[in-house]
């Protein structure tokens, strides 16, 4: 193909920029992903003994108050009503998470009002006050009880980075609620791929302008590139740059599945281990992720416990660590890529930034909306 525009990674930044350049532009759209399957980290398939289907890289759940998002990733799939609930052991007990009143009431061993809890967290946070990290903001947020039991050993396993040299954001993710309401999200849209997630990403990429090169690494095909054609990048950033600044820290994970031979493991499609003395951070079940599928087995289930450690080059890198040494880096990274002609970098990789789905998504149709539209404008078709 002579392609208009190189992507390289089919995760769903790289889709969104490929089918809009394609679909409107009338662009020829390279694609090129490093593994042997398209949409990056989104990607599940069907186990192949019971027919469950598996998310590859970790339970993936969508869920978005963008409207603009909603809209458009329903033109490639139907959702489930599927609403994400999670549960946390500690010391033998489980509990609902994210923290909610249902968390606080058992942890505490007492009935509380929604007011009662509110004011025995307060007296429990005052001791933070100022919340520039990851560890004073969980205390600020759940007083240092709560923040001791369901997130310092989870968070310890996770990350291996002291919670003092972690942002705030990360746990900012989690909503705390002085009610009974134990969702994962309050995200008003929410939901699963009727038809999974391969079907989804496939009808994305479905377009005789856009042709997909798997187990092509860019870095393989780079000098014969050169310049010549418009590039999209939603590889490793410090990568592109051959490291030039150092290495941005990452976290990879292991992940470790099991065919079981029982119609139910654990009851949920997702459970938290919040010790230490466990090395997994959470047991994914995935049958629970679409309880409509009555065609699963009631006697065969797949689990995949979930290990993190830090991310050496070979490895894959899931989550930027972002410790304020990353960010130094990460600005000298930025100058270098502002410095790149007719290159646009994007995605969780690309920008070392910790996107969901749905703000992979937003972010690619900005790019395309704000950038590539005007880039390619001599060329939209009439
Ligand atoms: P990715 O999905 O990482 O895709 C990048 C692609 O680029 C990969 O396929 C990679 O192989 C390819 N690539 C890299 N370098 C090269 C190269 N040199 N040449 C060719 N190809 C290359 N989001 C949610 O909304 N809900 C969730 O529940 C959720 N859970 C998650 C759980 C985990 C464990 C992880 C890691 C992420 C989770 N996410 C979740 C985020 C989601 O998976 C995506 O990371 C997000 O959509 C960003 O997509 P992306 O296109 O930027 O990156
Ligand atoms: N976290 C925790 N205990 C939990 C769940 C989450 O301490 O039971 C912390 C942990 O630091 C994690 C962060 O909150 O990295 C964000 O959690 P989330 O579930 O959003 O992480 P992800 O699903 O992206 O791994």
């Amino acid at each position: 193909m002579n392609a208009d525009l190189v992507v390289v990674g089919s995760g769903l930044f790289g889709l969104t920029v490929a089918e809009r350049c394609a679909n409107e532009l009338g662009l020829r759209v390279l694609v090129l992903e490093r593994r042997d399957h398209i949409g990056g980290n989104a990607y599940s398939e069907p186990e192949p003994q019971t027919g469950i289907e598996v998310h590859r890289y970790g339970s993936h759940l969508f869920h978005t108050a963008n409207a603009r998002v909603w809209e458009y990733v329903n033109r490639f799939t139907s959702f489930t009503p599927y609403q994400h609930r999670v549960y946390s052991v500690h010391k033998g007990q489980v509990y609902p998470m994210p923290i909610n009143l249902g968390t606080i009431c058992a942890f505490f061993g007492r009935h509380l009002s929604p007011d009662e809890a509110r004011d025995l967290v307060a007296r429990q946070a005052a001791e933070v006050t100022r919340a520039g990290n990851l560890e004073e903001k969980a205390i600020s947020l759940i007083g240092r009880p709560l923040y001791e039991a369901f997130i310092r050993g989870y968070t310890a396993k996770q990350w291996q980075t002291a919670p003092a040299e972690l942002p705030a954001e990360i746990i900012g993710r989690l909503p705390v609620r002085y009610t009974f309401d134990g969702r994962y999200f309050d995200d008003p849209y929410q939901g699963l791929p009727t038809d999974g997630y391969a079907a989804w990403l496939e009808r994305m990429a479905d377009h005789p302008n856009i042709e997909i090169r798997l187990g092509a690494d860019f870095f393989d095909l780079r000098e014969s590139l050169a310049g010549a054609v418009p590039v999209v990048y939603t590889g490793p950033l410090d990568r592109y740059f051959g490291y030039a600044e150092g290495e941005l820290g990452w976290r990879t994970l292991d992940f470790e599945t099991s065919v079981l031979p029982t119609g139910d493991f654990q009851g949920t499609s997702v459970i938290n281990y919040a010790d230490e003395d466990l090395p997994w951070t959470r047991i994914h079940e995935f049958r629970h992720l679409h309880p409509e599928r009555t065609w699963y087995p009631d006697d065969a289930t797949v689990i995949m416990r979930e290990f993190s450690r830090f991310a050496g080059r070979t490895d894959e890198p899931y989550y930027p660590i972002n410790t304020p040494y990353d960010r130094a880096r990460l600005r000298s990274y930025r100058d270098l890529a502002k410095g790149e002609r007719d290159v646009w970098f994007g995605g969780r990789l690309g920008t070392y930034q910790y996107l969901d789905m749905h703000m992979a998504i937003a972010a690619a149709l900005t790019l395309y909306e704000n950038r590539l539209r005007a880039r390619f404008a001599a060329r939209v078709p009439e």
